[in-house]
């Protein structure tokens, strides 16, 4: 018997009405991850990454076709508080210290858990500043936090929309580094949109090629590189093909990255 996928895309296309007409945002995607997989995806600005992630998130839908998360609705599951989301933006409250910032899902399920929150906390680094407020940290633990935040619930699905898209690269390194050993731990399903292509080579099982506008799955990789992964991986021949390859395809002129202009 085949188990339900952790994430299931069917067919999807998404059309957004604006002033300006009609904009095809998403065309015909479709791909299913096994439970407990990571997925990272890559493609041109304006492809349609974030209104996927949205749909799985359960915060918009397909005009035509269908995406469940587990089985389920996304709709259904982020209801019922099985979706963890992390974005390029950490959006902390700025009148609550970090662990009250860590804790928000669970309040807003009605749930307190202070030692999960403790655990999450010292998980991601941030033990000593359990109470600071969020203006009294760097970027890069502020991001540390959204991401301990997006774990609190043990969601169904972890999105993870450019959650370092802003961060310089010694901290993104390190938050790749932490954001695997999380995986490892709870093997949620996770997908992972990244501008980055060693990022996504580094930490995922699967790395999905979206075409410009609008967008379509134009390459698909799996990334067979053993686990744990340590940094020294990304100084193996193995490691540069895989780059080399996704690199490749993602710049290739037989489809424009770019849409056509109007
Ligand atoms: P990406 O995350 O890959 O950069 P998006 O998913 O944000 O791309 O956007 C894909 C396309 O859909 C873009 O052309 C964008 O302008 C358009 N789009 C996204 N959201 C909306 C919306 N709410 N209304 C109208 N157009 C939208
Ligand atoms: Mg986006």
């Amino acid at each position: 018997m085949q188990s339900t996928p952790g994430i299931s895309v069917s067919a999807v296309h998404k059309f957004f009405d604006g002033r300006t007409g009609r904009v095809e945002a998403l065309t015909d995607v479709s791909f299913d991850a096994p439970p407990g997989s990571f997925t990272a995806i890559v493609g041109p600005s304006g492809c349609g990454k974030s209104t996927l992630l949205r749909m799985l998130a359960g915060l918009d839908t397909p005009t035509t076709g269908s995406v469940k998360v587990a089985g389920e609705d996304p709709d259904v599951v982020r209801r019922r508080h099985g979706v963890g989301i992390a974005f390029q933006d950490p959006a902390l409250l700025p009148w609550r210290s970090v662990a009250a910032n860590v804790a928000l899902p669970l309040a807003a399920a009605g749930r307190s858990d202070p030692e999960l929150v403790a655990e999450l906390v010292r998980l991601v680094g941030l033990g000593d500043f359990a109470d600071a407020r969020p203006a009294h940290l760097s970027g890069g633990m502020r991001q540390r936090a959204s991401i301990a935040r997006a774990l609190v619930s043990e969601p169904d699905i972890l999105l993870l929309d450019e959650p370092f898209g802003a961060l310089d690269d010694m901290t993104r390194q390190n938050l790749n580094g932490l954001l695997q050993e999380i995986w490892t731990r709870r093997a949620t399903t996770t997908l992972l949109i990244t501008h980055s292509i060693e990022e996504a080579v580094f930490l995922a099982d699967r790395v999905l090629l979206m075409s410009a506008r609008p967008g379509r799955i134009r390459a698909d990789f799996q990334i067979n590189l053993p686990r744990p992964r340590l940094p020294e991986i990304k100084r193996t021949p193995d490691f540069h093909r895989l780059c080399d390859e996704i690199s490749d395809a993602l710049f290739s002129s037989d489809d424009p990255l770019v849409p056509a202009a109007p």
